[in-house]
């Protein structure tokens, strides 16, 4: 297993947002997890970082337990997240923000990577000199995503990637997704949009109230009557 979540439990404060649920990722998995709003996805992928309080379970990475390792320290072992709301230097031109995407290798070839984004990503090369906050909501999204790529990951981890943009452009970053899997990286990938993540995803967990309700292979979760009947828009068939 390349990622392994134990009896994992986020608390703010009082309020219990994950109640100790299970999550086991293999290398190579396309993963997602899925849930109504306030479900506890993005505290679950937050915990991962280390960006969430963990209050009680284990989160193993490659074998190793993160627990004491510092937030900075996981992009340097190949974790790294798009944050929800894409996180983007708003200030910083597309270039800059690709290039801090590889502030944690220390390796010669961040210039070929940069070139090698530019290449997936047209968009981004014609607008490189662009401050990112110029930049329509889409392409942020594709920033966020090449940034992320940047930094080499083994384990991607993404928070809602289709908030706010219009259909057509969810449908080409769940494409970008499939490619990215398809090229070896293992994905987390947490979204609202329950149809195209099962769509995409080889396997699916589904979050309510902090706790994980059903887990299965992709197809099985779409055509599971309590799916479609909560997640799909569909009556219970
Ligand atoms: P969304 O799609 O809205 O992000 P989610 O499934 O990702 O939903 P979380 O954001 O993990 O859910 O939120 C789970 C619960 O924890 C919610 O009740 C939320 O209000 C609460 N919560 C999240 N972050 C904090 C915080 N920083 N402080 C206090 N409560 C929080």
């Amino acid at each position: 297993m390349l990622l392994e979540v134990n009896g994992l439990e986020v608390r703010y404060g009082g309020i219990r947002a994950v109640k100790g649920i299970e999550l086991a990722i293999e290398v190579g998995e396309l993963v997602c997890l899925i849930g109504a709003n306030g479900a506890g996805k993005s505290s679950t992928l937050r915990a991962i970082c280390g960006l969430a309080p963990v209050h009680a379970g284990s989160v193993r990475y490659g074998g190793v337990d993160l627990a004491a390792a510092p937030v900075h320290e996981r992009p340097r072992r190949g974790l790294v997240m798009v944050p929800e709301g894409r996180g983007i230097f708003a200030q910083l031109t597309v270039e800059e923000n690709l290039a801090m995407g590889a502030f944690s290798r220390d390796d010669a070839d961040v210039a070929g990577d940069l070139e090698r984004q530019f290449e997936s990503f047209p968009r981004l090369r014609e607008r490189r000199l662009q401050t990112a906050g110029t930049l329509s909501g889409g392409e942020q999204q594709m920033l966020a995503i090449a940034r992320a790529l940047m930094a080499r990951p083994r384990l991607l981890l993404l928070d809602e990637p289709s908030m706010g943009l219009a259909p057509r452009l969810v449908a080409r970053i769940f494409a970008i997704v499939r490619e990215i899997a398809a090229q070896g990286v293992t994905i987390l990938l947490v979204e609202q949009n329950a149809r195209l993540a099962l769509e995409v995803a080889d396997r699916g967990y589904v979050m309510e109230s902090g706790a994980i309700a059903l887990a299965g292979a992709a197809p099985q979760l779409l055509a599971d009557p309590r799916v479609r009947a909560a997640y799909l828009g569909e009556g219970a068939a």
